[in-house]
């Protein structure tokens, strides 16, 4: 059997089509090279034509996917086809449109209802995690019709607590809204483990435990698979966490 080189990581608990975008795959160069899923707006030749064999691998129509553009804040808003919002997480159901959210260290979590109808995508950096953007996400749902026991959640590669170094004042702030376990203290300075932190913020929110699924993988270590703000100090490229409505039969 020949398997074709991935272009994305996907969840098993997740019933609709999504994934979280590899850096491979793709045509972009030097830093951003090669899957760069870029800026919202005004991306170049290069990001269309990785936009475009994304959409190929994943079974999706190109010219339907909807972006935001992303500002570390709390807006959580329904997708229109050609309209680009500013928010940090976009939801959508029907047939109209497939979302995502783009990141280079930050975490991305994907939701789905359990009947794939409707979907959602969330920005985690540090900042949307303190403001638990994760929460407003589950909530703007809930508004809609699918309770939080009613959805799957998959939490994607970000920057691991192996490589995220802060402030202690930071990591202060973080052990006193998550628990002193997204801290660690092993080297010199504190480290966060956002994604736990997130995983956290998804189970306050009524997500049952079960249904979060974890996608591993460590933005900074891993420089084959993933871009990283951080170890590349700016100037990288963009993952997307792309999911869209609608059951996989
Ligand atoms: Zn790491």
């Amino acid at each position: 059997m020949t398997v074709a080189a991935a272009l994305f990581l996907v969840a098993r608990n997740l019933p609709v089509r999504h994934g979280f975008t590899l850096r491979s795959g793709g045509v972009s160069e030097g830093k951003r090279a090669t899957l760069d899923l870029g800026p919202a707006a005004d991306a170049g030749a290069d990001v269309h034509e990785n936009r475009m064999r994304l959409a190929r691998a994943a079974g999706l129509q190109a010219d339907r996917l909807v972006l935001a553009e992303q500002v570390h804040g709390t807006a959580v808003v329904r997708a229109r086809p050609g309209v680009l919002p500013e928010a940090d997480a976009l939801w959508t159901e029907g047939p109209e449109a497939w979302i995502g959210i783009r990141t280079a260290d930050c975490v991305p979590v994907l939701l789905s209802s359990e009947d794939g109808a409707r979907v959602a995508a969330v920005h985690s950096g540090w900042r949307g995690t303190v403001a638990r953007i994760a929460e407003t996400s589950v909530a703007a749902l809930a508004c809609e019709g699918t309770p939080p026991e009613a959805l799957r959640a998959a939490i994607g590669p970000a920057i691991g607590a192996c490589c995220y170094e802060v402030s202690e004042d930071l990591a202060g702030r973080f052990a006193g809204a998550f628990g002193a376990e997204v801290v660690r203290r092993e080297g010199d300075r504190p480290r966060l483990d956002l994604r736990l932190a997130v995983r956290r913020t998804l189970v306050a929110s009524g997500v049952p435990e079960t249904h979060i699924e974890d996608v591993p993988g460590c933005n900074a270590c891993d420089a084959t698979r993933f871009f990283s703000h951080r170890r590349d100090r700016g100037g990288t490229g963009r993952h997307l966490a792309f999911i869209a409505p609608g059951l996989v039969s």
